[in-house]
């Protein structure tokens, strides 16, 4: 049996499986190993995924959409044409793309896989990735961290000697780091903490913005008033972002207010984005970046120079500036040899290799750290006054869990008959920056001064189970209540609803896959092309889709490498005998 693994990442996914000569990536059906999570509805109601999807999304920005890993768990949902899609149903679609994609490798649909989530994933999180899985049809061995899929990818796993190994993971979306340590097989996520809305995007948000200040525009305005032209510019901005990685500058072209380009590139229509002023521009990200770092070493009691290994995870820890502010925090070379956004799918097909050979490493800490912060609301003595609204921590975020941890609190007036203990989670200084979770009253107190002392007991579980004892000291009264975790799974039911649902969209048909995402590409390069461009384009374009239509293979192979090669050059190879019979 193979076990493939799968990186399901906010901006792309990938899938690997273990070879006898080490991990392979399985190509999408363009032949590309990352495809975007992206998922589109096409106007005849085709399902979009991968690059056909984020190019169809420039050109339709509401018939697409993207990050929908961020909403992983909870209820958000988005609407195309009226019909609602859950982040389950969204991610399903991607799962299927990549199932899809290793049936046809494989010539077989005989596979499991491990997926992999972040570690600060809760179990509402996982469970949601759990049946976007189930919706795919999808069987899932295990979920895995990605931090230790990627310490697993770099073989730190076999290290004799243990490592401390920092994981600094900066997608498209998100930031994550982790404090992994490893030792003989053991791979131990001591701490893990992020930013979920800090990653590439905000770089090319900044080169967007400062362009459109320099201009005297707003980007908010500009958003607001005229989003096809923000889309565009955004689509260009990320180019020049990636390009100016290696090297010193790149051109933006800027749309005018319809999204249009126009024909000739002016100082007017353009802008000249050099390095170092995009990495002026982006102080103030790359200090948001050092938070989390610090974090996590404060956490894992890690100082800078116990760091064994850094280990670069995701597309945007390829600007120079973020492997530099690495260096210069660590003083040493961060780990880059592997591909930033393949080496999770490495790590996990690495895993399901283990798996598949009953060689496993010893399970590794995947839910065993308490993701939030557990305490309850208590009151501050502020002189004779009390105020309430803060957050007594009781189980601290990351601590090992199952977790039993007592702490006393104490009546704030003389005679108080009852105590209200309100249970909350997360990391604010004040209750109203937290997740309230439940509540319970312990009544009957004894008479007395203020101050009679209550001990608060907090206990975890692996389920995400917590229960809550509070004993009044001075009686040995006790008063238990059980918070469940909030996670409510799909029912099997509501699954295979969703894989009904599935079932009923469209999907883009395998052999057409690489024709479709071609002229989505060309569909959006049209709207930025010169008129001159245009024309060309417009031809070639005809013939294409009259050639599609026509289904003859050996004459779209022909035009598609025609189409292609324009896209890529500008002009055209056009002979004469290429655009078919019946046609013109
Ligand atoms: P990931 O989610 O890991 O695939 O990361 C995707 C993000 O990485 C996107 O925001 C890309 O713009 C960014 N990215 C990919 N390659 C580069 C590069 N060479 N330089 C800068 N950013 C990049």
């Amino acid at each position: 049996m193979i076990i493939v693994g799968i990186d399901l990442g906010t901006t792309n996914s990938a899938i690997a499986y273990m070879t006898d000569d080490g991990p392979k990536l399985i190509p999408n059906s363009l032949g590309k190993t990352l495809t975007p999570s992206a998922v589109g509805i096409d106007a005849d109601g085709t399902v979009l995924v991968g690059d056909a999807a984020k190019d169809y999304m420039v050109v339709h920005p509401d018939l697409g959409t993207t990050a929908f890993k961020r909403n992983m768990g909870t209820d958000a949902k988005v609407s195309f044409k009226g019909l609602d899609y859950t982040p389950e149903q969204l991610s399903a679609m991607i799962l299927r793309s990549l199932k899809n994609d290793a049936e046809h490798y494989f010539g077989h649909s005989d596979f499991q896989a491990v997926v992999t989530v972040p570690a600060y994933f809760n179990d509402a999180q996982r469970t949601a990735t759990i049946n976007a899985a189930q919706i795919a049809e999808l069987n899932v061995v295990r979920l895995i961290n990605e931090p230790t899929a990627a310490s697993i990818a770099y073989g730190y796993h076999e290290s004799k000697d243990a490592k401390n190994l920092l994981v600094v993971d900066l997608g498209g979306g998100t930031f994550d780091v982790s404090a992994v340590e490893m030792f003989e097989g053991v791979v131990d996520v001591k701490a893990s903490f992020g930013d979920s809305y800090l990653g590439g995007e905000d770089f090319t948000h900044v080169i967007a913005s400062e362009i459109l200040k320099s201009k005297g525009m707003s980007f908010e305005e500009m958003e607001f008033k005229h989003p096809l032209m923000i889309s565009r510019l955004k689509y260009e901005c990320e180019k020049a972002k990636i390009a100016i990685s290696s090297q010193d500058n790149a051109i933006v072209r800027i749309p005018n207010l319809d999204g249009a380009f126009d024909a000739e590139v002016t100082p007017e229509n353009s802008f000249k984005v050099w390095r170092e002023q995009f990495e002026m521009w982006s102080s103030e990200l790359l200090e948001r970046l050092r938070v989390p770092i610090n974090r996590v070493l404060a956490d894992s009691s890690w100082s800078v120079g116990s760091v064994d290994e850094v280990i670069l995870v995701g597309g945007s820890t390829r600007m120079p500036m973020v492997r530099n502010l690495i260096a210069d925090m660590f003083s040493i070379e961060p780990q880059c040899r592997l591909n930033p956004d393949e080496v999770v799918a490495i790590g996990a097909s690495i895993q399901g290799g283990l798996y598949a050979d009953n060689k496993a490493l010893k399970d590794m800490a995947v839910t065993d750290i308490a993701p939030f912060t557990l305490g309850v609301e208590v009151s501050r003595e502020f002189g004779n006054e009390f105020k309430p609204g803060y957050m007594l921590p009781i189980i601290h975020r990351n601590r090992k869990i199952p977790s039993s941890q007592v702490k006393r609190v104490s009546t704030v007036y003389p005679d108080q008959k009852e105590v209200v203990v309100k249970v909350y989670q997360g990391e604010g200084r004040k209750v109203s920056q937290c997740t309230f979770l439940g509540e319970f009253t312990i009544g009957n107190l004894p008479k007395g001064e203020k101050g009679q002392d209550i001990d608060i007991r907090f206990s975890y579980d692996l389920n995400g189970v917590l229960e809550v004892e509070a004993t009044v000291v001075a009686t040995e009264q006790t008063t238990q209540h059980i918070i469940a975790s909030k996670t409510r799974g799909l029912t099997q039911a509501e699954i295979d609803e969703s894989i009904e649902r599935l079932r009923q969209l469209k999907p883009s048909p395998r052999d057409k896959a690489r024709w479709t995402a071609l002229l989505k590409r060309a569909e959006r390069q049209y709207e930025q092309s010169t008129l001159e461009e245009r024309e060309t384009m417009d031809a070639i374009m005809n013939v294409f889709e009259f050639s599609m239509m026509e289904g003859d293979k050996s004459q779209i192979e022909k035009v598609a490498k025609r189409l292609d090669f324009f896209l890529e050059n500008g002009y055209d190879l056009n002979t004469d005998e290429d655009e078919g019979e019946g046609w013109k």
